[in-house]
């Protein structure tokens, strides 16, 4: 999901207090089942979907021929409470959480994105991002659209709608729409007809189908990962393949291959970094995934140390595998608050300097004389991994080795993910050897980009891992290269 606006004084504050991390654009979640409440299980879904976006969040229900929708800013407990959710009525429910990906977190902004069409009403929630919206927006505004946000999101919506207004059924609709979008895009669309899941023909970000245990007919969910099913008890079916569409009614699900051409290309970082480990992608869960990344980086970059540490939350993993890799003890060093959300309201000065304890403190017992390897899933900005290298040594560690369980990050995403412009990302300027100058470690090694892949057992051509590499997979219009690119060679206009 793309926003146009600049960035505002507010998210570089939330970046402040955030650790300098790639973000994560969206989740999404949809339900057809009409003898459920499926707002509440919307709203659990979304609950379980946090991690992917906290700027805002909400849900669409549909109830026949009307829609009940409610969005907010802030946290999905936030949005939410049970008097808007009673107020939330229908057989079928989609939500969304929300990252704005280049700036504008405002709540015109928020999803679901819903659009008037002659068939009734649509909202959709999408999670990735268009890379031809220039081109998408003269098409439809050719069409007669008007535009009451600044997503690209919304984009798709008002597509399927002037495509609806042509005469088209709801899926004759979504199809065409859809040939005119480029770029990533999971979507969960609710109609008064039925639910539909989509993914776009390189499946970058995931969607999975799971059923409602113990009802018939049989019931189906959506949702951008497993963890969503897991928390309504719901069971994991399948993943929509890329270039898939699924129609979910009262008749079942039905599956539509779109796209004649797709090709998996899924996010790499979904699998190190951004999914919740407990999800299943791949076959298996992401925590062992990541435990068998940890124990690949140990093959590769061993080093005499006492302890084992790693980053929380999403180092931990990888730090295990190491750890049982090498026989060098694991422990815990670093303590999250994990009562922290997202504040706008600016910390002391006096806070500010003692930087990263707003969320991580350093345990200093066990730190103390020690010799630590940190293991993080990614530097890349390196301020945060500065201070907490500082925090390791003021806590009297006497050697620090920062050991990662990814390439270095050298290129920007495109595809739903807030990457920063090139010149920002230390990867991409900067040699290990300066890096680990830069933050105060002793040592500084990455996992290599074929150790990274061949832990997957799939073939490394079904991912997409163009930030470790430049090797885009879903071609990027010239204008959109060079607004984050910039070190690349010069793009001709
Ligand atoms: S560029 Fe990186 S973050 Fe973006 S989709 Fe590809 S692997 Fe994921």
């Amino acid at each position: 999901m793309t926003d146009n606006y600049p960035s505002t004084t507010e998210k570089h504050l939330e970046n402040y207090l955030e650790t300098d991390k790639p973000e994560e654009a969206c989740g999404v979640f949809g339900i057809y089942a009409p003898e459920e409440d499926v707002t509440k299980l919307t709203y659990f879904g979304l609950y379980a979907l946090q991690h992917r976006g906290q700027e805002s969040a909400g849900i669409a229900t549909f109830q026949d021929d009307r829609v009940y929708i409610h969005k907010g800013m802030g946290l999905v407990s936030q949005v939410f409470n049970e008097s808007i959710l009673q107020q939330l009525t229908g057989n079928i429910g989609i939500g969304h959480t929300r990252y704005s990906t280049t700036g504008s977190s405002q709540i015109n902004n928020a999803q679901p994105a819903l659009v008037e069409t002659p068939l009734g009403p649509l909202a959709i929630a999408h999670n990735g991002n268009l890379v031809n919206t220039q081109d998408l927006k003269k098409e439809l505004i050719d069409r007669g659209c008007n535009f009451n946000s600044t997503t690209d999101s919304e984009m798709i919506a008002l597509a399927i709608a002037t495509e609806v207004k042509s005469g088209k059924s709801w899926l004759k609709a979504a199809i065409s729409a859809f040939h005119l979008c480029k770029g990533a895009f999971s979507l969960t669309i609710g109609t008064p007809e039925g639910l539909m899941g989509v993914r776009d023909p390189h499946g970058v970000r995931p969607l999975v189908i799971g059923t409602l245990e113990d009802i018939n007919p049989k019931r189906y969910v959506l949702a951008s990962e497993t963890c969503a099913l897991d928390i309504i008890g719901a069971e994991y079916l399948r993943d929509v393949e890329p270039g898939e569409l699924v129609w979910i009614t009262e008749e079942g699900m039905a599956s539509f291959h779109w796209n004649q051409k797709p090709q998996r290309k899924l996010c790499i970082f979904e699998m190190i970094y951004f999914a919740r480990p407990d999800s299943i992608m791949e076959g298996g869960s992401l925590y062992s995934y990541r435990l068998k990344i940890g124990r690949q980086l140990a093959r590769e970059s061993l080093v005499e140390a006492d302890m084992v540490i790693g980053v929380p939350d999403s180092g931990i993993p990888a730090a295990i595998g190491f750890s049982q890799e090498s026989g060098i003890p694991y422990a815990e060093g670093l303590i999250k608050n994990r009562y922290v959300g997202r504040t706008f309201i600016q910390p002391t000065q006096h806070m500010r300097e003692s930087g990263i304890r707003m969320k991580l403190n350093p345990l200093k017992d066990v730190l103390e004389g020690k010799r630590i390897i940190m293991v993080d899933d990614s530097i890349v900005r390196g301020n945060t991994s500065k201070k907490i290298v500082k925090a390791l040594r003021d806590s009297g560690a006497t050697e620090v080795h920062m050991r990662i369980s990814s390439p270095p990050v050298t290129h920007p995403c495109f595809y739903g993910i807030d990457t920063d412009n090139q010149e920002q990302l230390i990867g991409a300027t900067k040699s290990v050897a300066e890096i680990a100058e830069q933050i105060g470690v002793d040592s500084l090694a990455y996992l290599s980009w074929e150790g990274m892949l061949r832990t997957t057992d799939e073939d490394p051509k079904t991912f997409c891992s163009a930030c470790f590499t430049g090797d885009y997979p879903i071609p990027l219009p010239d204008k959109l290269k060079r607004s984050k690119l910039v070190l690349e060679n010069p793009v001709q206009v």
